[in-house]
């Protein structure tokens, strides 16, 4: 696991030396009636997150779609519908980031939609997403499970599990110009508030949070963001520091209709 780190963090190193460094913030598209129509639709078919929005909010979440899925390319394996499945992608990723300034997470140029969940390498188990320096990985399966209306409040969604990883890769790996520098300083408060959380749950060995989140602190981060989105409320009341907290980074507050905290963050 070591040797997986050191490889993946020469990997983005030495892809930020090629990068300028001339700092731009995405501009959010102009899009058309119909586009916004047509987005809305497909979007709030899973999204509660996004039919919950304020009009005008909703118009600009559709326009970060819009612009997100412009500049990514999608790969598909196994799979038809093509174009729905990358504006519902790229919707995952701009829930996460949607109080972030720089939401486009642009390290990243690739991602890989397959049918199910997936091998990796030589290796026996099964993969329903990943983040790797060539690309974000989700099984589109599960996907769909993670923003199932039927199932219960569990706390997993893949897509916003793997969208933290990659907002948070984005951020810290890639040194250049695509990183948002209100995410960075907050994060970095946050992981080292979320220090007395982590000795608290590994003293009583037991927590809100599914232990899986307690590997490492990368998995604390994405299982942590995946709670908050999935059940905000159970959140906040079984670990009101950690919501707060996440509340700061991600400048967004889920429970409340309007999402974003400060307009500039
Ligand atoms: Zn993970």
């Amino acid at each position: 696991m070591q040797g997986f780190f050191q490889r993946f963090n020469g990997l983005f190193s030495t892809r930020a030396e090629k990068q300028d460094t001339v700092l731009h913030y995405p501009e959010e598209a102009e899009i058309t009636d119909d586009i916004f129509h047509e987005y809305s639709i497909i979007i709030g078919s899973l999204f509660t997150y996004f039919n919950d929005l304020p009009e005008e909010l909703k118009l600009r979440f559709v326009k970060r779609v819009y612009q997100f899925k412009a500049n990514k390319k999608f790969h598909f394996v196994g799979l038809e519908d093509k174009e729905d499945i990358a504006i519902l992608v790229s919707a995952s990723a701009i829930q996460v980031t949607f109080g972030l300034k720089n939401y486009m997470m642009s390290y990243f140029k690739d991602i890989y939609v397959l049918a199910d969940a997936y091998q990796m390498d030589n290796e026996e188990e099964l993969y329903i997403g990943h983040v790797a320096p060539d690309g974000i990985y989700l099984s589109f399966k599960h996907f769909l499970y993670g923003y199932s209306h039927n199932k219960k409040n569990d706390n997993v969604n893949v897509a916003v599990h793997e969208m933290a990883h990659a907002l948070l890769y984005n951020n810290f790996f890639a040194q250049y110009s695509g990183t948002d520098s209100h995410f960075r300083l907050n994060y970095e408060k946050f992981s080292s508030s979320t220090g007395p959380i982590l000795a608290n749950v590994i003293a009583n060995r037991r927590s809100y949070l599914r232990s899986y989140a307690f590997s490492n602190l990368h998995e604390f981060w994405a299982v942590s963001v995946e709670a908050f989105f999935e059940n905000p409320a159970g959140l906040k009341m079984n670990m009101p520091e950690l919501y707060e907290a996440l509340c700061r980074v991600l400048n967004q507050d889920p429970i409340t209709q309007s999402k974003i905290l400060k307009s500039e963050p």
